[in-house]
């Protein structure tokens, strides 16, 4: 549907200043530039307030795998308005919906996973996971089990267990963090911790997984609760780790009896070319969290899925757990995630990513891994990384004042193409549904803009 303009954008953009605090922004910064309004979209592409269309090949936040306009959703969600808007699910009390999804999620889901403990988001789904390890380990009479083991340069969320698990020194910077009992571990990226000790992609892997090893035992077995990772890392930059990363981790978690979390915040619901980003990495964890695509962003919606044997024990032998949200398991939420589910199935996402989708990409990146910005072009599934270096053959970073990454961005916003950096790496997770037209279309974008940067630098004398 156009939409139908009611301010200018400098009209917006003055009330924006005004009164909006924007996540993770330096206020003051923004208030002078003025933010990007967008208006509409409709498929893979934004409309802004001055006309713009622009591909968005970060599905929003990593968020709208179905892409924008679905009417099956909106209808979904208009009809779960009239029925009933809300109700909780506190006091013994549950909804259609909310036990519709819990069994269609329990389908989805690798095998063993039966239960759901539902969140309104990321974030807050880690916030439980958090809760419930530790839970799962008083009730299993091993108390002293408190400590979450997860990675530097990992993301979890922004709440204070969520950015505490997570691994960005910034925000920890920021607030105290992270929380008591939670510690980290160096990531598995390769390019930066295993290319200059000269390992193979292969050795590294099995290297970082170690690293797993040596945190348990400088902890104690006895006093590790879980380890949580994405199977690839979003935030942090698209890193894919080795092949023998995760196999490796499984083995270990497995010798310590450690908990296994796979934060599928990104990875779920077809993202890497399986519905959950645990089977393209093959690890069989006991916790999975998930957000995002779940309701294609369409509407908050996030949670846990609880495998059979925490599961088991919080069911046989808990009391109450004293836990949750007003919004856990809420009814639109839940009538809208239903549908986007179904609709993933209906138009084979998880399969156009796994066969067209994810193998096209892979080879498109592969063509501008030869660019001469491009250190590293990685890619999983239908997310995508490319490492903007100085020198290819050496490997030599640009200067980190340089902020290369930005430099490019600001030619994608310039040329319609949303393509997010992360450091030196820009990264890509468009929506499940874009075709192979539609990728040609976003790599031609992508090659322009990578060209316009390589001319930049060569004018000011970088490289
Ligand atoms: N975990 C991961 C892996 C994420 O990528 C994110 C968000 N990008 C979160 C957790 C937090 O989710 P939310 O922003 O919905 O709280």
């Amino acid at each position: 549907m156009e939409y139908v303009m009611t301010r200018t954008t400098a009209e917006w953009q003055a009330a924006d200043a005004a009164h909006f605090l924007h996540p993770f922004t330096d206020f003051q910064a923004l208030a002078k530039k003025g933010s990007r309004i967008i208006t509409s979209a409709e498929n893979i592409y934004l409309r802004d307030s001055e006309g713009h269309r622009i591909l968005d090949a970060m599905s929003g936040l990593w968020c709208v795998n179905v892409g924008y306009g679905r009417q099956e959703l909106i209808d979904a969600a208009t009809r779960q308005l009239r029925e009933l808007p809300f109700y909780n699910s506190f006091f013994q009390t549950t909804t259609p919906p909310a036990v519709e999804l819990a069994e269609l999620l329990a389908e989805v889901m690798p095998p063993g996973f039966q239960h759901v403990f539902y969140a309104g988001s990321g974030s807050e789904g880690n916030d439980t996971v958090v809760r419930m390890v530790r839970r799962y380990w008083d009730l299993q009479g091993q108390p002293e089990r408190q400590v979450i083991i997860s990675r530097w340069n990992g993301y979890h969320g922004s709440t204070m267990a969520g950015a505490s698990l997570g691994g960005m020194k910034y925000m920890h910077a920021q607030g105290g963090l992270p929380i008591p009992g939670i510690t980290h571990i160096e990531q598995p990226y390769w390019w930066l911790h295993g290319r200059p000790a000269g390992l193979c992609r292969a050795e590294f892997g099995k290297v970082a997984a170690g690293w797993l090893e040596q945190k348990i035992l400088e902890v104690g077995p006895e006093k590790v609760a879980a380890f949580i990772a994405e199977p690839i890392q979003g935030a942090g930059g698209v890193i894919v780790p080795p092949e023998t990363y995760w196999p490796e981790i499984q083995r270990i978690c497995d010798q310590y009896g450690v908990l296994l979390v796979s934060d599928e915040v990104i990875c779920g619901f077809g993202r890497t070319g399986h519905w959950f980003g645990c089977q393209t990495v093959g690890s069989r964890p006991d916790l999975i969290t998930f957000a995002k695509g779940v309701t294609s962003g369409y509407i908050p919606l996030g949670g846990v899925m609880v495998g059979e044997r925490v599961a088991k024990v919080l069911i046989e032998q808990g009391g109450e757990f004293e836990h949750g949200y007003t919004y856990s398991g809420h009814p639109v939420a839940c009538a809208v995630a239903l549908a986007n589910i179904r609709l993933i199935r209906e138009l084979k996402l998880v399969e156009h990513v796994h066969d067209e989708l994810g193998p096209y990409l892979a080879e498109q990146f592969a063509q501008l891994g030869e660019h001469p910005l491009v250190g590293e072009a990685q890619t999983c599934g239908a997310m995508g990384a490319l490492l903007l270096v100085k020198d290819r053959a050496s490997g030599e970073a640009f200067p980190g004042e340089l902020e290369i990454g930005m430099l490019c961005r600001g030619h994608c916003f310039g040329n319609g193409l949303i393509m997010r950096a992360v450091g030196d790496r820009m990264i890509i997770a468009p929506p499940l549904v874009m075709t192979l037209a539609q990728v040609d279309e976003m790599v031609a974008l992508i090659r322009r803009c990578l060209d316009l940067t390589l001319a930049d630098v060569r004018a000011r004398g970088w490289m």
